[in-house]
């Protein structure tokens, strides 16, 4: 049987997609490629389209023997979201009730989605646990939110299990050095740092540095993205073991501010990186650090990147290896 990987060319589906299938599992990749790339996937199964097209989804769910669906395909910038709610909510939300329609149609019982840690908004204390408050401070996270709630509904309706998974902040890249983030424009943090040790930016924008903290800057709990993806394959697990539905927090616990994150950077590339404060970017709260206590007991997920060096280095030999992302590119 086959699991069907939605946004499987994105940064973290594609890093999903290579562990499962290092896992020996058999996958099947859609992805409408607005910001996801061909070139990430090795995988034969590839359908290039939207979630919301129930056609294409029939086609699919009627040719092939799908066990479970991961979900990652959706839109994931916070200022954008606020710019265009209803798109977000379309892509992020209209398109998990098309695709659950269709796992009931078709008897698919299984489903991993991809939340976030932001749907806590600010936290209520330190580190985040999944019995915390959820209370989102933009139409992204709510959307995930959504979706989680739905999928709540639909065990209790029609028996379809789901593992949610909140993540911190994804980073880092294969240690292959083959796959790796690649936005356009880019938007995250430490693929920027590196665009400047490439001379490609001059100087990285620090949002504020007059937080609550220690230097003042935003503290985000980074999480390896290989970590990440073998924790989809450690929930696919569960579901195949124990059927019951779940929420996890995945992140390793530590925060790093911004100039840590910086700091280490100048270490591992050797580059000066020069800096300039800029005003608080809307919607980021000081601190997030989440407890991921919960899927190491229970999942048995023990980070294996968790050291910040390790984390930047790996996203360094992607970059450096590949200065236009999937561009530069020949497969
Ligand atoms: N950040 C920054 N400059 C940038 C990009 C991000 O200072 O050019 C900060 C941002 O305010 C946040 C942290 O870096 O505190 C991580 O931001 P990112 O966009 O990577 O992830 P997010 O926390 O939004 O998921």
């Amino acid at each position: 049987m086959s699991i069907l990987v939605t946004g499987g060319a994105g940064y973290i589906g594609s890093h999903t997609v290579a562990e499962l299938v290092a896992q020996g599992e058999d996958i099947i990749v859609l992805d409408n490629l607005h910001t996801g790339h061909k070139k990430a996937v090795q995988v034969e199964k590839f359908y290039q389209g939207d979630v919301r097209d129930t056609a294409l989804l029939d086609g699919i769910f009627r040719n092939h023997r799908i066990e479970a669906v991961i979900h990652l395909a959706a839109q994931s910038l916070v200022e954008e979201s606020v710019t265009d709610p209803l798109d977000y909510y379309d892509n992020n939300v209209v398109s998990v009730h098309r695709l659950l329609s269709k796992m009931h149609k078709y008897d698919v019982k299984n489903i991993i989605f991809s939340s976030t840690a932001a749907i806590y908004g600010e936290p209520k204390q330190i580190p985040i646990q999944e019995s915390d408050p959820t209370e989102p401070t933009n139409p992204y996270a709510e959307t995930k939110l959504a979706v989680e709630k739905l999928l709540t509904w639909c065990d209790q309706a029609y028996g379809i299990k789901s593992v949610s998974l909140r993540y911190c902040n994804a980073a880092g890249a294969h240690p292959n050095g083959e796959i790796g983030e690649a936005h356009d424009p880019e938007n995250h943090l430490i693929p920027i740092i590196l665009q400047v040790a490439l001379g490609q930016l001059e100087y990285v924008s620090i949002y504020g540095d007059d937080y609550p903290t220690d230097d003042g800057t935003c503290i985000r709990d980074y999480i390896h993205v290989m970590d990440l993806a073998h924790a989809h394959y450690l929930s696919l697990q569960w579901l195949r073991e124990k059927g019951e539905s779940r929420i996890y927090n995945l992140g390793n616990g530590t925060g790093f501010s911004v100039r840590q994150i910086i700091d280490q950077a100048r270490e591992v590339t050797g580059h000066s990186i020069p800096t300039r404060t800029t005003a608080r970017r809307p919607g980021d709260p000081a601190i997030l650090i989440a407890s991921a206590d919960r899927a190491k007991k229970e999942l048995g997920w023990t980070p294996e990147y968790s050291d910040l060096q390790t984390i930047i280095q790996t996203a360094w030999n992607w970059h450096s290896r590949h200065p236009q992302g999937y561009k530069s590119t020949v497969r």
